[in-house]
């Protein structure tokens, strides 16, 4: 089995092809770094993703606030935490750096709000 991705490590961009050989082995090629080669490993092997996103603010100047995990998460949960997300409201004030959701999937990784809103 093989695939191409581009390495999102830096600006440059490197166009990485990962083969998993029949022994197991991964086989990167087309990093130019030691960097792209661990990326080109974890994309093939656990590929996560920080994620981004809206909460609702109840009685805050503005109705919603954005969010996103302190760390990114498997790339194949991201829709079961858009479905949590949903159903989150925090009230006003909320701040920067608050959390929201901690410990999710079991992992030590929290979402948080990026974005300050005061009261209404
Ligand atoms: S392989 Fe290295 S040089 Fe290439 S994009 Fe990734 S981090 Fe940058």
């Amino acid at each position: 089995m093989e695939k191409n991705f581009t390495c999102v490590v830096c600006p440059i961009g490197c166009s990485l092809h990962v083969k998993e050989e029949k022994d197991g082995s991964i086989d990167v090629t087309g990093n130019r770094c030691k960097r792209g080669l661990d990326y080109g490993i974890n994309e093939w092997t656990d590929p996560r993703r920080i994620v981004t996103s809206t909460i609702g603010v109840v009685g805050g100047l503005e109705p919603v606030t954005s969010v996103k995990t302190v760390s990114p998460i498997p790339k194949g949960r991201i829709m079961e935490l858009m479905d949590m997300l949903n159903k989150v409201m925090v009230e006003a004030p909320c701040s920067e750096g608050m959390v929201v959701l901690e410990g999710i999937f079991g992992e030590d990784n929290d979402v948080v709000v990026t974005r300050d809103v005061v009261k209404g």
